[in-house]
């Protein structure tokens, strides 16, 4: 791979991290749809929480791929933990870097970097799901506050976070979409019921709901009704990073599925020993690199920023589209080479696969990924239908 020496480091430190602060409480997590809060203090000793944010705001000024490797980092060991990781510092941070004002980013990014303040990103509502434009969310100006009225539904760290980058409706058409920045004590605020899932459990997800909820008039990010181009433009380092944590479910249901058959043994001999068995280690490990290899490309791109915007969204889609049906697929091989006992608790790979088909979901289904990577290579040849 084309890391550097920086990047071999945090690598290494977030292994470490990983493996000491995570692993232990992993299936526990799953168990009880807990996170611990004081994990995301830790992320912020280690200087993960702002991974792409600028030094002088407290994060570690790093890029696309330093931030896809921590995601497969911690994804190969809880992927609870990747995923609220992910949506404070993709779906939050990053895009409140990229998107707010100097004023917003000095008063929310260093407290969010320390992980003083949990955060989290509201797109999703119960009527708005891939048709994220379709949302009824919406804000109206009073003097010189926003009224905020609706709900948000499936939000990563709903339960739990402190500070949610939320896009709401504030005009008539579709893109009449602006962002705002939400504090839990806001008046008329409230996280909702939260939602017991089938995988991620240790990630919670919730309702945001806003009953005349009162937002300064600074908590706006940018320019009003101005907001679709804050979503795609975060959209691309979500789709590479959250494959990332792919890519860490699917090593390590693979490399747990292949130490246990070098020691399980049936009819005498190790399960390693017969082809079939052979067949899913093999394919799981060339389904995994060829998936990370795919996914460090797009986040390279990402960094380089030379090719056409167009371009590096089909590739981000390719990566989460590809990572995600690995994942599940290597997780589904796993629990097949442990027999009855993959589909016990005893053994942490069904847990891999649960978690694993969040990702054919979350951050845009598969079937959506399809329809951006088809619509953009179909411009590619009439750009003058509307596709
Ligand atoms: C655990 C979890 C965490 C999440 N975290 C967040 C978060 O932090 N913030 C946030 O805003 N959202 C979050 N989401 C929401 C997530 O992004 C949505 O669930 C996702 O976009 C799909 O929307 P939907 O569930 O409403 O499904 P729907 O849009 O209702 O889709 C249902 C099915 O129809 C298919 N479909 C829809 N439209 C088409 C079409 N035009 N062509 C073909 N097939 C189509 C879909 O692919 C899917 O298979 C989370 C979801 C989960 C489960």
């Amino acid at each position: 791979m084309f890391f550097t020496s920086e990047h071999e480091m945090l690598q290494d430190s977030v292994r470490q991290f990983a493996n000491k602060e995570l692993a232990k409480g992993a299936a526990l997590r799953d168990e009880k749809e807990t996170l611990e809060p004081d994990l995301f203090k830790k992320m912020g000793e280690l200087g993960i929480l702002g991974i792409t944010v600028p030094t002088e705001f407290g994060g570690a000024g790093m890029d696309a791929v330093a931030a896809t490797i921590v995601m497969e980092e911690l994804g190969a060991v809880c992927a609870s933990t990747a995923l609220s990781y992910l949506a404070h510092s993709m779906l939050a941070v990053h895009n409140l870097c990229v998107n707010g004002n100097d004023a917003q980013k000095k008063k929310y990014l260093p407290k969010l970097c320390s992980g003083e303040l949990i955060g989290g990103m509201g797109m999703t509502e119960p009527g708005a799901g891939s048709d994220a434009l379709g949302m009824t969310s919406k804000a109206e100006k009073k003097d010189n506050v926003w009224i905020l009225n609706g709900t948000k539904t499936y939000i990563t760290n709903g339960p739990q976070g402190d500070f949610f980058l939320c896009y709401i409706k504030t005009g008539t058409d579709k893109k009449d979409i602006s962002t705002f920045l939400i504090e839990k004590n806001f008046k008329g605020f409230s996280a909702g019921k939260k939602i017991s899932k089938m995988g991620m459990r240790g990630s919670p997800t919730g309702e945001l709901i806003f009953e005349n909820c009162e937002v300064p008039e600074e908590n706006l990010v940018g320019k009003v009704n101005d907001s679709v181009h804050h979503m795609v433009r975060n959209l691309n380092i979500e789709r590479v990073t959250i494959a990332g944590i792919s890519n860490g479910i699917a090593r390590a249901a693979h490399e747990y599925s292949a130490k246990y058959a070098t020691e399980r043994k049936q009819f005498d001999k190790p399960l390693g020993s017969f082809q079939m068995i052979q067949k899913m280690i093999a394919d799981n490990y060339a389904q995994y690199v060829s998936s990370r290899a795919l996914c460090f490309l797009a986040a390279r791109m990402i960094d380089e920023k030379k090719e056409k915007e167009f371009k590096i969204g089909k590739m981000a889609a390719s990566a989460k589209l590809v990572a995600a049906q690995m994942a599940t697929e290597v997780g589904l091989n796993a629990i097949q080479i442990l027999g009855g006992y993959g589909y016990t608790k005893e053994y942490p790979v069904e847990r891999y696969m649960r978690d694993a088909k969040l990702i054919e979901i979350g951050a845009g289904t598969n079937e959506v990924m399809r329809m951006i990577i088809a619509k953009d290579i179909l411009r590619e040849f009439d750009s003058s239908y509307e596709w």
